[in-house]
Order: C-alpha cells, then sequence, then structure tokens
C-alpha cells in the first residue's frame, strides 16, 4: 500500500508542475515545450506523462487545444477570453494576441450562418526579428 500512495503522490506532483507551466508560459504551447518547461521541477519526467495528463486536463475542462494550420497541435488554458495567435515562422512558437477586429462574421456569403473563427497571424516575433 505505501507504494501506491507513493506513486499518487508522484502523480499529483506532474500533475501540479505540468498546469504550473502552462499557466507560467501564458501562450500556447506544444506538449514538447510542456515537457521542457516542467523538466526541472519533476525530473525524469517523460513525453508519455505529458500527453496522459494532456488528455485528462482536456476531459476536465481545464486545457484548451489550439490547433494551428499545418502545425503541431499547442495546448492553453481552457476559459480565456476571446483571443487570437500569433505563429513565428522562424522560431515555431505561437503567441496570444489580444483582441479581435471583430465583425468577421460579415466575410460570410450571404445566408451563411457562422458560429465560430479564428484568426492566426504569421510573421517573425519580437526575438526572432531584433
Ligand atoms: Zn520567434
Ligand atoms: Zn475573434
Amino acid at each position: 500500500m505505501p507504494e501506491q500512495i507513493h506513486v499518487m503522490e508522484r502523480r499529483t506532483r506532474q500533475r501540479a508542475a505540468l498546469k504550473e507551466a502552462i499557466e507560467q508560459a501564458a501562450r500556447p504551447l506544444t506538449p514538447q515545450e510542456i515537457l521542457a518547461e516542467a523538466q526541472d521541477a519533476v525530473p525524469g519526467l517523460g513525453i508519455a506523462t505529458v500527453y496522459r495528463n494532456i488528455k485528462a486536463l482536456m476531459s476536465e475542462g481545464w486545457l484548451h487545444k489550439v490547433e494551428m494550420p499545418g502545425g503541431v497541435d499547442r495546448y492553453e488554458r481552457a476559459g480565456l477570453h476571446h483571443h487570437h495567435h500569433f505563429h513565428c515562422q522562424e522560431c515555431d512558437r505561437v503567441f496570444d494576441v489580444e483582441g479581435c477586429p471583430g465583425n468577421v462574421e460579415s466575410l460570410a456569403p450571404p445566408g451563411f450562418q457562422v458560429a465560430s473563427h479564428e484568426i492566426v497571424l504569421y510573421g517573425r516575433c519580437a526575438t526572432c526579428s531584433s
């Protein structure tokens, strides 16, 4: 039994470290980036554990998947207010873009009903363009 408790404690610590890494980043992260961010806090952390926790946090409604056209899925905290993303083509990082031009629904042809929209800006981030 003590061993089982030990495993549970370890899993709880891993979960907490992953959540903290995601919140600290304040931008959508790939599973590899989550692993890199949380590795210091959780020695021996592996990518399988990251994926397992992503799945669990998604089903709990804590985590939200950000699908990038032609890119790897990223993950951000669920429940953030409406915002968009910037994909740096140099370093492949994705950043949050505050605000929305609004009224993009009017771009749809007459008679079409818009349910949602995504806007992705592409280019170079501040670090890469300096
Ligand atoms: Zn960049
Ligand atoms: Zn918008």
